[in-house]
């Protein structure tokens, strides 16, 4: 089996309402593939860093079993470093920098033990990278991918073109609007279906996320928190405990798919109770249970 990442490692310095942190571990890649390692052991990630990135990261990202023979270490290179500030209503941030340095030349090797990876995430980056990334594999069972609102807006038909070999779009309900130019996400997510991915998912933030295939629609709640410290890389989180669940089980059936979608709200809801990925470091498959169960008690209800 195995399940393969890509996507951005970062040095994140963030400022939310209540409170900061400057040079943290942050990036697609890994809030996808430490959310994943809950669930599916070796995460295999595909990434760059420069000479400047701490080995305690590297360390801490072995000590989730994640296989970091795919990242590169550019020595005389910088790592990628992106600088957010969110206001009081957290779903709106403003990037204060994004330096790409070391990312401005990736040329992404996929070590020959991944090359049969089944499952495949292509998180955040640009799409001709997630493109080259696919065009290095075999045949996975299943690809899913997220993007951004800069990539649909610089480069439309190169993320067209690696959109159309993705089976799961993840995407927020802005990049849904932008991408389709629909106001109405459900048409929205109907619309992407007919360019390739069979299954579209909207996150909502704090509304949930909804799933929608050409046949079904399902919506799960976001977990009502009361801390919520810092939004970043909830969406990788979600996409993580996603995909980490169904590499985890092997099973694409539609039932299994939204266990998948409820175990994405999960690690997402325990990676923004912290800043950059602390809420997700040492958790117990207990725990995860637990918040699993009680998303089901959400919305459960007896019909009379
Ligand atoms: P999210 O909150 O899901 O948008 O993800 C936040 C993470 O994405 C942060 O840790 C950033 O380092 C990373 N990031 C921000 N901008 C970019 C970009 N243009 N390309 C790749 N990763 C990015």
């Amino acid at each position: 089996m195995g399940l393969l990442v890509v996507g951005s490692v970062a040095i994140d310095s963030i400022e939310t309402p209540f409170g900061s942190v400057k040079d943290a571990l942050g990036g697609s890649a890994i809030y996808i593939s430490v959310a994943a390692s809950y669930f599916t052991a070796p995460v295999r990630l595909v990434a760059v860093v420069g000479g400047d990135f701490p080995r305690e990261h590297i360390r801490f990202l072995e000590s989730r079993d994640i296989d970091v023979d795919g990242l590169q270490i550019v020595r005389e290179g910088k790592t990628f470093r992106w600088g957010g500030r969110y206001h009081y209503d957290l779903n709106m941030r403003d990037s204060l920098y994004t330096e790409l340095n070391v990312f401005e030349k990736f040329n992404p090797v996929v070590p020959s033990a991944y090359k049969n990876s089944a499952y495949v995430c292509l998180g955040n980056i640009d799409p001709t990278l997630q493109r080259q990334v696919l065009g290095r594999l075999g045949k996975p069972r299943l690809v899913v991918g997220d993007t951004m609102n800069y990539w649909i807006e610089h480069k439309p038909k190169e993320l067209a073109e690696t959109i159309k070999l993705m089976d799961v779009l993840v995407v927020n309900e802005s990049e849904a609007r932008l991408l389709t130019q629909e106001p109405n996400l459900i048409k929205a997510a109907k619309q992407i279906i007919k360019t390739g991915p069979r299954i579209v998912i909207i996150k909502k933030g704090e509304h949930g996320a909804v799933l929608v295939t050409e046949q079904t629609i399902f919506s799960a709640p976001a977990y009502p928190l009361e801390n919520i410290n810092d939004p970043t890389g909830a969406g990788d989180a979600f996409a993580g405990g996603f995909i980490g669940w169904l590499a985890r089980t092997d099973d694409l059936s539609a039932e299994n798919l939204k266990r998948a979608v409820v175990y994405g709200s999960t690690l997402a809801s325990f990676c923004v109770e912290k800043f950059s990925v602390d809420g997700m470091k040492d958790l117990t498959y207990l725990q995860i249970q637990d918040r699993y169960r009680s998303f089901m008690q959400l919305s459960r209800f007896d019909e009379r």
